[in-house]
């Protein structure tokens, strides 16, 4: 089974208008998007999905707040800024996790969460929602209205009415009740959290543990062109290298299954883990650029990659003619490193047209960058 990897040294060099294509063109071959980060060859080729599996990715730290002496020490050592002791908690209806100076909530007349600089709230005498650079409220034993600096506002336990500095309430979670600058224990936050552990380590009161996080999906799909397995990163999410590589390993379980002769592989884009990941084990790599002077650096960045791992590589040059002095440029370059190209593509707005209507550009038209594409996939495949 013959694996092909597209790849471009940066996004946006017509790779996945190529692997569509090429899925167009081929026969019995299984297609696999590693581009995690940001895949859209979904969008031409309109898979249906047949199975969805959960991507576990890095691990993120959480602290029981029964074993916390609220030392301080976690906070200090996390060089992501992601354990903090301000006001912070997850958003029960949608799970985000907020962080901000002062108190949060769920505004009782519409739903909608806030969070923001400071407290807000419903005034008891007419409803009016308010929200603003600092708390106010009604103050029960009076009934006055206070608006000031700071929040204020009665301890629903005890009676006894407070100031502070800031926001406080009770903390809806476990009863507690909290004054000050917004302080409701050590928490973690998961957007910042890179699961290194440091923070378990240091903690002596093992307050700490990791836990596994949903970092993004890995399917498989029905397309007319073949199997797909593609996948999605949730957002502000890392560890793409491994989820590429589950891509990788799906389509050729697949490709086992289905007695596939090829996988196609649309590769993600630059030089890092994915990439690698990407590339690992592959036939052929053909290389994307275009005729920019980036393009030509991004070029042998790339190359440097295939050539260090081994992997055999050629070249084509998107929309050639829109630059030809430095398509000369990378010709000339190609050259030196020994490194073929296979057959250069015109610029066309076709190529547009075809992803406005959502196809492969060699089911759209019939012209110049199809007839080009055809040629490159007879040289390739
Ligand atoms: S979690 Fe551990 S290290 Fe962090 S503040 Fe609490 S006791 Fe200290
Ligand atoms: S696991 Fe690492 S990044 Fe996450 S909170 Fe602990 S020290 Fe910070």
């Amino acid at each position: 089974m013959k694996q092909i990897t597209i790849i471009s040294g940066k996004g946006g060099t017509g790779k996945t208008t190529l692997v569509a294509s090429f899925a167009a063109l081929a026969k019995n071959t299984v297609i696999a998007d590693c581009d995690v980060d940001a895949p859209d060859l979904h969008l031409l080729l309109h898979p249906e999905i047949v199975k969805r599996e959960e991507f576990k990715g890095l691990k993120v730290a959480a602290i029981d707040k029964s074993k916390c002496i609220e030392c301080g020490i976690c906070e200090a050592a996390c060089r992501f800024h992601a354990i903090s002791d301000n006001a912070s908690g997850v958003d029960a209806r949608d799970g985000d996790f907020f962080t901000g100076v002062n108190a949060s909530g769920v505004d009782a007349r519409d739903g909608d969460f806030f969070t923001g600089v400071n407290a807000s709230g419903v005034d008891a005498r007419d409803g009016d929602f308010f929200t603003g650079v600092n708390a106010s409220g009604v103050d029960a034993r009076d009934g006055d209205f206070f608006t000031g600096v700071n929040a204020s506002g009665v301890d629903a336990r005890d009676g006894d009415f407070f100031t502070g500095v800031n926001a406080s309430g009770v903390d809806a979670r476990d009863g507690d009740f909290f004054t000050g600058v917004t302080k409701s224990g050590y928490a973690v936050n998961p957007a910042r959290c890179e699961g290194c552990g440091v923070c378990v380590f240091v903690c002596d009161q093992d307050a700490i543990i990791l836990t596994e996080r949903v970092s993004g999906y890995a399917f498989i799909s029905k397309t007319k062109y073949g199997t797909m397995a593609h996948a999605q990163l949730n957002i502000a999410e890392e560890a793409s290298g491994k989820l590429v590589t589950v891509v990788r390993n799906n389509s050729q379980r697949v490709a086992e299954e289905e007695g596939s002769d090829l996988i196609l592989i649309d590769g993600s884009p630059g030089i890092g883990c994915p990439v690698i990941a990407s590339l690992t084990g592959v036939d052929l790599a053909l290389v994307v650029t275009e005729p920019t002077m980036s393009g030509l650096h991004d070029l042998a960045r790339i190359l440097d990659v295939t050539q260090h791992f081994g992997i055999a590589s050629v070249v084509c040059i998107n929309k050639y003619d829109i630059n030809e002095a430095n398509s000369r440029r990378i010709t000339g370059f190609c050259q030196e490193r020994g490194v073929m190209i296979v057959r250069n593509i015109p610029y066309d707005p076709v190529v547009t047209e075809a992803m406005v209507a959502a196809m492969p550009v060699v089911e759209f038209s019939d012209g110049a960058v199809s007839d080009a594409i055809r040629e490159i996939w007879a040289s390739i495949q």
